[in-house]
């Protein structure tokens, strides 16, 4: 059983090894910008609200994204363990889980922190290539589709590449990342949480990294 917080910047890889590991260890992966694109897609209000925020590389609200996080960790799939992607992304937010984990009786166990310098998540975020259908992430030259590549919703994955993965969203997503989320690094270390991983590795060096240090730390 995990409770994992999954932190780093953009496009440094947290989707790519949390959709191996949730799998892994039979928990769900929950992302908020993954929840949040759904909702977007199906034109519900969460999604219009959040639209204009995404859009432009801003964060959303915290209580629309939180309402999203609180139902989530309540369905029954996330009783037993959890992996959260994207969440907690301000210090607000970081006070916020804490609170809706001791209503809930449950506590962190890790937060996995990716490192990563500013041109490679550049690189990163400009190739990366979403499926609309499963979410999976690619990568045009680090992690490219594979012919008859079958998608985990049925047929073949519908790929597109994010409108907030343009330069001038990506610039200013990098900048959010350093003012909102960047204090949560020390936040979480002073907690005893944190787990450091070198993010800038290949993607098969860091999911055994992840696993290792996981398996180290019980
Ligand atoms: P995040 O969820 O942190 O924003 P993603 O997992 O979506 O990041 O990865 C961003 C892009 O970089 C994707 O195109 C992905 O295929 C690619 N990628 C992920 N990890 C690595 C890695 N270790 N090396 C090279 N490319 C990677
Ligand atoms: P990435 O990992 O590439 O930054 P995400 O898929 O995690 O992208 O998030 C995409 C967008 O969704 C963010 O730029 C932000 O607008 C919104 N978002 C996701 N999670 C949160 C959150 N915890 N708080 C506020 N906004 C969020």
């Amino acid at each position: 059983m995990s409770r994992l917080v999954f932190l780093g910047p953009p496009g440094v890889g947290k989707g790519t090894q949390a959709v191996g590991l949730a799998q892994d260890e039979g928990i769900p992966h929950i992302s908020t910008g993954a929840i949040l694109r759904d909702a977007l897609s199906r034109g519900t209000p969460t999604g219009l609200e959040a639209k204009k925020f995404m859009d432009a590389g801003e964060l959303v609200p915290d209580e629309v994204v939180l309402r999203l996080v609180k139902d989530r960790l309540s369905e029954d799939d996330a009783a037993q363990g959890w992996l959260l992607d994207g969440y907690p992304r301000n210090l607000d937010q970081a006070s916020a889980l804490s609170g809706i984990l001791s209503q809930m009786d449950q506590s962190l166990d890790h937060v996995i922190y990716f490192e990563c310098a500013e041109s490679e998540l550049v690189r990163r975020l400009s190739g990366r290539r979403t499926c609309r259908a499963c979410g999976d992430t690619f990568h045009v030259e680090f992690a490219p589709v594979a012919e008859n590549n079958s998608c985990k919703a049925g047929g073949s994955c519908d790929i597109y590449q994010r409108s907030d993965d343009q330069e001038d969203a990506i610039l200013n997503r990098l900048k959010v990342y350093q003012r909102e989320t960047g204090p949560l690094v020390e936040h979480y270390r002073e907690k005893g949480h944190l787990i450091v991983l070198d993010g800038s590795a290949p993607i098969e060096i860091v999911g055994s990294a992840l696993r290792d240090a996981l398996d180290q730390t019980g």
